[in-house]
C-alpha cells in the first residue's frame, strides 16, 4: 500500500530516521511505538510526505509520492499531528476543513461535500454537537470531531500522531474503537501510540522502533513474544487473558 524504501530523514541536515524500509498494509492498523525522541513522529511525517527524506523513495500503490501535487495527495493521504491549537470554530465547519483538498477555485461547498461532513459527523456520532464551538468541547469530543474531519477528507490512508494522549481512559478507548471502525470501512491506519497496552491491543502491526531504526516490524503477537519490547523499554510484559472477553491483554512491570 504505502511502502517506504531505504528512507532517511531528519530535520537540519541532521538524520533522525535512517534505513527505513517497510511496507504498512492496506486495510490494517499499525502502531508505531518505541521511546521518547527515537523518531517516531518523524517516521510518521516522512512517510505522510510533510516532511521531505534526504534519500530513499515513498511509494503509495506503485505511484512516487514526492511526484503527486499537494492537493491530489491530500486525496489519498490524511495526517491528524499531535499538538494542536483550539481553533475557534464550530463542529461542522471544523469537518468541513475536510472536504478542502476537494472544493473548487471558489471554496464553495457543493452538495456532495456537506453531504459526506454530515456524515462523517454522524459516523462520529457528533450530531448533538453539530453547531457547537469546539472551544467547548471536551478532550475527548473534540478528538472525535478532527477524527470526523479526517473522515470527511476521504483518503485510504491515515496517519494518526498520538491520537489518545491527554484523554480520560474511558475516551482513550472510545477513540481507540472509533478508529476501528476507521478500519473497517477499509482505512489503512497508521499511527503512533504511547500506550503499549493498547497498542498490542489494537493493532494488525506494530512497527517498534529505537534509535531512529525499525528493530521489528509484526503482528503484536510476535512483537510479544520478540521480547524486543522488554529490551528496548527495559521492562517485562506479561500477556493475559482478559476474564469476560477473549481478548489479549497485556500488563507491564519493571525487570
Ligand atoms: P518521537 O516521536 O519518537 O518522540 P520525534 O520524531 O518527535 O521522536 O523526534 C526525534 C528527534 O528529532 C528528537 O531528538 C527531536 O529533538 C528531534 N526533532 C523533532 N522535531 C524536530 C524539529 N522540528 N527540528 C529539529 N529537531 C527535531
Amino acid at each position: 500500500m504505502i511502502k517506504l524504501n531505504n528512507i532517511a530523514a531528519g530535520y537540519n541536515k541532521v538524520e533522525i530516521i535512517k534505513n527505513i524500509s517497510i511496507d504498512f498494509e492496506e486495510g490494517s492498523i499499525t502502531s508505531i511505538i518505541g521511546k521518547n525522541g527515537c523518531g517516531k513522529t518523524t517516521l510518521l511525517k516522512t512517510a505522510s510526505n510533510l516532511l521531505k527524506p534526504f534519500r530513499g523513495q515513498i511509494t503509495l500503490k506503485g505511484m512516487d509520492i514526492s511526484s503527486v501535487p499537494n492537493k491530489e495527495l491530500a486525496k489519498k493521504v490524511s495526517f491528524l499531528p499531535q499538538l494542536r491549537a483550539v481553533p475557534n470554530i464550530t463542529v461542522y465547519n471544523l469537518v468541513m476543513h475536510g472536504r478542502y483538498p476537494y472544493l473548487g477555485f471558489s471554496r464553495t461547498p457543493q452538495r456532495l461535500d456537506k453531504e459526506i461532513v454530515e456524515n462523517a459527523i454522524e459516523n462520529m456520532r457528533l450530531e448533538k454537537y453539530i453547531d457547537k464551538n469546539v472551544q467547548n468541547l471536551s478532550g475527548g469530543q473534540r478528538q472525535k470531531v478532527y477524527l470526523a474531519m479526517v473522515l470527511a477528507q476521504d483518503t485510504d490512508i491515515i496517519f494518526l500522531d498520538e491520537p489518545t494522549t491527554y484523554l480520560d481512559i474511558n475516551h482513550q478507548l472510545e477513540i481507540l474503537e472509533t478508529i476501528k471502525k476507521l478500519k473497517q470501512m477499509g482505512k489503512t491506519i497508521v499511527m503512533v501510540l504511547h500506550d503499549l497496552s493498547n497498542a498490542l491491543s489494537y493493532s494488525d502491526r506494530i512497527c517498534l522502533m529505537e534509535n531512529g531504526e525499525i528493530t521489528i516490524y509484526d503482528t503484536p503477537q510476535a512483537v510479544y513474544e520478540s521480547r524486543e519490547i522488554d529490551r528496548v523499554f527495559n521492562i517485562l510484559s506479561t500477556q493475559v487473558a482478559a476474564e469476560d472477553e477473549c481478548k489479549t491483554q497485556y500488563v507491564f512491570c519493571l525487570k
